[in-house]
């Protein structure tokens, strides 16, 4: 069920909900938003009402944001990554929604999940996957308007992307592992932000000179720069390792 905002208007101000769940480390600003959807249950016209500076697309009024929810969408945890999703082309990240289930059944999702060469959660080591675990049709568009119309679900089948809903036990869960959370990812963040400053401008000249039309007949230009920017600076952990890690021990 879904609410309108004239319902949980209190006083005139909306009382919002939530409040304490606050944006995790390296969470992508898509995740804070489902999140706040859900334990709000608001629907995406009520939500762009409140804090969008445009209708047409989400373009977050962030400052009013802070103001309204005491979340912080601004500062300093904003990567690399998530800069490089505005970008037009872009061969380090992909735009698809990339998740780890387990994380999503958190209510969690890492910007980090969008680099094309991480294949694992770091945190779970288990696959990251941009398709739905009912039907295998493929995620929605990290910048686009389903994300928001229909929070953790699949555009094609409306089941959830990860198998299961979110459930607010395993978000507390993993919340109260906070420390865990950083140890495991703090490792991939410094990663990407090499390849930003180190391994990227490597092959600008690549992309830039040469490796586009006809060569994509015959390689696939991104997997190439990707492979000769990152020769010696591969993610910290390889997915060769399985194992399903208990985080909660
Ligand atoms: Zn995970
Ligand atoms: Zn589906």
């Amino acid at each position: 069920m879904t609410i309108d905002d004239e319902s949980i208007a209190v006083g005139g101000q909306p009382g919002w909900a939530g409040r304490d769940l606050t944006p995790l480390p390296y969470e992508s600003e898509i995740s804070c938003l489902m999140r706040f959807a859900w334990r709000n249950a608001i629907n995406r016209a009520a939500f762009l009402r409140h804090f969008s500076l445009s209708k047409a697309h989400i373009v977050l009024d962030r400052q009013e944001f802070l103001e309204q929810t005491g979340w912080n969408l601004i500062g300093d945890g904003r990567s690399e990554v998530e800069r490089e999703l505005q970008w037009t082309q872009t061969d380090w990240v992909t735009r698809v929604f990339r998740h780890c289930p387990l994380c999503l059944e958190a209510g969690y999702h890492s910007f980090l999940f969008q680099c094309l060469q991480l294949q694992c959660c770091p945190l779970h080591h288990v696959e990251l996957s941009s398709r739905c675990m009912w039907c295998s049709g493929t995620s929605p568009q990290i910048g686009g308007k389903e994300l928001l119309a229909a929070p953790y679900r699949c555009m094609v089948c409306g089941r959830p992307l990860a198998g299961v809903m979110p459930n607010l036990d395993e978000h507390l869960a993993l919340r109260a592992i906070e420390s865990g959370l950083v140890r495991a990812l703090e490792p991939y963040a410094e990663w990407s932000n090499n390849i930003h400053e180190i391994a990227i401008p490597r092959v600008q000249g690549l992309r830039r000179n040469g490796c586009s039309g006809d060569q994509s007949t015959w390689c696939d230009i991104g997997e190439f720069l990707r492979g000769v920017a990152c020769r010696g600076m591969q993610p910290p952990l390889m997915c060769a390792d399985r194992a399903t890690t208990n985080v909660s021990s």
